[in-house]
């Protein structure tokens, strides 16, 4: 009895690795690509890219690439050199603002994003592009670059509801930098499902009074504007063509970003904007209505 046995044992496990291993192989295939545009910001994108690989990395799902623009001032045949190739990732995300793409770019992002691509707004990237129509479609709401009612309306939460504001005026804001709350909005979406109603946010720029074509936007999260008073979005998404764009108007700078509420945002964000459903679970460290949760 003793041989059938153990070579049942060691068949088993025999089988047990070719399966494991099979399965390290297929995770490592399933892993989603994300692409990060950037090489020209009025930030310092060299020290934020670090942390938005960091806080994709963290979470074991996604693989980083990053694509670094020609500067600012850059000659033509450097930019005619650049072409990413968006359709080969599963995500992208632009912590970019500044000069436009070639219309080449231009032009393939719009059909990466339109035929079912993922596209992740960061910050200042919700700067860029005033002209580009389709790219302010993407993000929904804008902020400065000459953006005014000509852009759409402004956005925001009042009593609980989401209001579309058409009134004349500039398009981005914002006061200096503290730590504020984030409160949830839309408790039912995917990205939201677990987190608190409310928790702080490491110091960070709250944009207010962005505005845009705002069309098929959903707000999830809000934060309130001591400048503005008025309940700003935080958190969005947006549906273009096939595509879904996750959008959030926070971090600005290394330290904003190091805070595990927008670390899981920006996870999660990324998870559902690349598939549609997200299966991160909500870090048990993360920021209370009272206490920030920053990142070392
Ligand atoms: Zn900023």
């Amino acid at each position: 009895m003793q041989f059938p046995f153990r070579s049942l044992l060691a068949s088993l496990a025999a089988g047990c690795l070719i399966v494991a291993g099979a399965l390290t192989a297929d995770e490592g295939d399933k892993k989603l690509k994300v692409l990060i545009i950037d090489g020209q910001n009025n930030h310092d994108w060299k020290s934020t890219t670090p942390v938005l690989r960091r806080a994709l990395e963290a979470c074991n799902l996604f693989t980083v690439e990053v694509s670094t623009s020609p500067g600012k001032g850059a000659a033509a045949e450097e930019w005619d050199k650049w072409r990413p190739n968006f359709s080969s990732y599963d995500a992208v995300l632009s912590n970019y603002n500044g000069e436009p793409w070639p219309e080449a770019v231009k032009m393939q992002f719009e059909k990466y994003v339109g035929d079912g691509g993922a596209f992740v707004v960061v910050h200042a990237a919700n700067n860029s592009f005033p002209e580009w129509e389709a790219y302010n479609q993407m993000i929904g709401l804008g902020g400065w670059g000459g953006r005014t009612e000509a852009s759409g309306p402004y956005l925001y939460v009042k009593d609980g509801r989401l209001m579309r504001d058409t009134s004349a005026g500039r398009g981005g804001s914002h006061g200096a930098q503290h730590e504020f709350n984030v409160d949830t909005f839309d408790s039912s979406h995917p990205i939201m499902s677990g987190l608190p109603k409310t928790w702080k946010h490491a110091k960070d720029e709250l944009y207010d009074s962005l505005r845009g074509p705002a069309e098929n936007v959903k707000v999830l999260a809000t934060a309130f504007s001591p400048q503005s008073k008025k309940h700003e979005p935080m958190v969005m998404t947006v549906s273009y063509g096939k595509g879904r764009v996750f959008h959030t108007p926070m971090g600005h700078a290394d330290y904003s970003m190091l805070c595990q509420g927008f670390f899981t945002i920006l996870q999660r964000g990324t998870e559902w904007a690349a598939t549609g459903a997200v299966t991160l679970p909500v870090s048990s460290d993360f920021p209370t209505a009272d206490a920030v949760r920053s990142i070392r």
